[in-house]
């Protein structure tokens, strides 16, 4: 037999794409191969944002998405349908197309847990099958406890809440509002219903896989992972543990704000970014930049060019930048090593949340939609390492809020000395005789098993 060959398949999405590309990445540099597949639209933005120095620790490869506009692409419910249509046939044809012309064939393949059809495309092959689940476990165990829930009368068939009463799955996990159930906080109703059944039919993709791995860490959730059993934690995945630094990007980073950081004092900037994926209305974006001028404090602030419709440029007071440096996409986990960074004002996506965690940088918690309630429940409830920002009576986060909001979590040195402890013990979890670092020992063992 050849040298273990893994195919890696992301859900086509920035927060999904990162942490599969730092999965695939930690396998290259334990002797595994590994084909790295993107939908076509990715592939191209990936390949652009790559630095010039990338090792070539994998191949990048690019398959069909079914979809032909960028619009569909940021529909949910248009982009699940297609990807369940047309992905199978055509990883079908790539794995066969792999194995006729390459020494190594494919061994293992590595889908994202919320990708259920593609199981379909390897029925048919003798591969090993795993899945990777790039959220937090609390994710899985609420999304495979779906079926329950309707049971249970706690939502219906399409998963809208028939109850306010909070949800906890088990004694120790953290109460769940079911206003804030992961399907129930997406943007439109339709959208919603179709994304709630590909997650009950996803259920049974994570459990048609062999392994099932998370970029969690025992420390971050030990009752969730309890609750799941087979799900095992190897996290959290970090570009800093590995050789080449940037890989996976949608966007290329901009260097300037390390060096802008560089000439500010320890703890002094408020560092703002909102993911891949967030929308802010014109008038929520306005308060924003109000709130960031009201706290005095200097600010680095990620504003990608989708995120507004275009409003931003009116909604800067005068003289906004000479305090503030904006950037469309900075290198974020630099910054949030950066000795500057005092806070972080985060949507709450789970690589964000990780890697704050991580760099031991508190956290002003503002989530927009899908799981990030369900994360800020364990940043500001659990943990205790960040604060709520609440919506005034015209459903918007007002200046005030951020301002007061801002100088609880740098006032107060309980936040900041909390983070730290768990810093200390997530990353204690991911290097040698840590719990996620066995697990990832023991996945790359089962991978290259004959
Ligand atoms: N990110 C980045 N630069 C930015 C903003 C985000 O590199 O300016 C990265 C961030 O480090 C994280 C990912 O993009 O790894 C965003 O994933 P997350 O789960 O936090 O949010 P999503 O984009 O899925 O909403």
């Amino acid at each position: 037999m050849g040298r273990a060959h893994v195919v890696a398949i992301p859900y086509p999405a920035q927060g999904h794409v990162i942490p599969m590309m730092e999965l695939s990445q930690c396998l290259a540099k334990n002797g595994v191969r590994v084909t790295f597949v993107n939908t076509e639209s990715n592939h191209h933005r990936v390949v652009e944002a790559l630095p010039p120095t990338t090792e070539k620790l994998l191949r990048l490869v690019s398959v069909s998405d079914g979809l032909d506009c960028w619009e569909d692409r940021m529909d949910f419910a248009k982009s699940v349908e297609a990807l369940g249509r047309v992905l199978p046939a055509e990883l079908e044809a790539l794995i066969r197309s792999i194995n006729a012309t390459q020494a190594d064939a494919i061994t293992c393949i590595i889908t994202d847990v919320f990708m259920a059809e593609i199981t379909q495309a390897y029925r048919n092959f003798d591969l090993k099958r795993a899945a990777f689940l790039p959220g937090a476990a609390a994710l899985l165990a609420l999304t495979t406890s779906a079926d329950k829930l309707v049971a249970d009368g706690v939502i219906d068939a399409d998963g809208t809440p028939l109850q306010s009463d909070a949800i906890r799955l088990s004694p120790s996990m953290p109460e769940m509002n079911p206003n804030h159930l992961a399907w129930v906080c997406l943007p439109d109703l339709v959208g919603r219903k179709a994304i709630f059944q590909s997650i009950v039919k996803n259920n049974k993709s994570a459990k048609l896989a062999q392994y099932l791995i998370c970029n969690s860490s025992e420390v971050l959730e030990p009752a969730a992972l309890d609750f799941l059993h087979s799900c095992r934690p190897i996290g959290p995945l970090l570009a800093s543990h590995r050789l080449a630094k940037q890989a996976g990007h949608f966007w290329l980073e901009n260097p300037s704000c390390l060096t802008w950081l560089d000439h500010h004092p320890p703890s002094s900037v408020i560092y703002v970014a909102f993911g891949s994926f967030t929308l802010l209305d014109p008038a929520q974006f306005c308060e924003l930049a109000l709130g960031l001028e009201l706290t005095g404090l200097p600010f680095l602030w990620v504003v990608r060019r989708d995120m507004t419709r275009d409003a931003a440029d009116e909604a800067y007071p005068s003289g906004f930048e000479e305090r503030g440096k904006i950037v469309e996409w900075a290198p974020q986990q630099q910054v949030l090593a950066h000795p500057a960074v005092a806070c972080f004002v985060t949507h709450c996506g789970w690589n964000s949340t990780v890697e704050s965690v991580s760099e031991g940088v508190p956290m002003v918690c503002w989530p927009y939609f899908a799981d990030q309630f369900l994360n800020e429940t364990y940043i500001v409830d659990r943990w205790e390492v960040g604060v709520r920002l609440e919506k005034g009576g015209d459903g918007i986060i007002g200046r005030e809020e951020i301002k007061g909001k801002v100088e609880k979590v740098l006032g107060d040195g309980g936040y900041k000395k909390r983070v730290i402890e768990l810093q200390e013990k997530t990353l204690a979890s991911s290097v040698g005789g840590g719990s996620s670092h066995k697990n990832l020992c023991d996945f790359v063992d089962w991978i290259k098993e004959d």
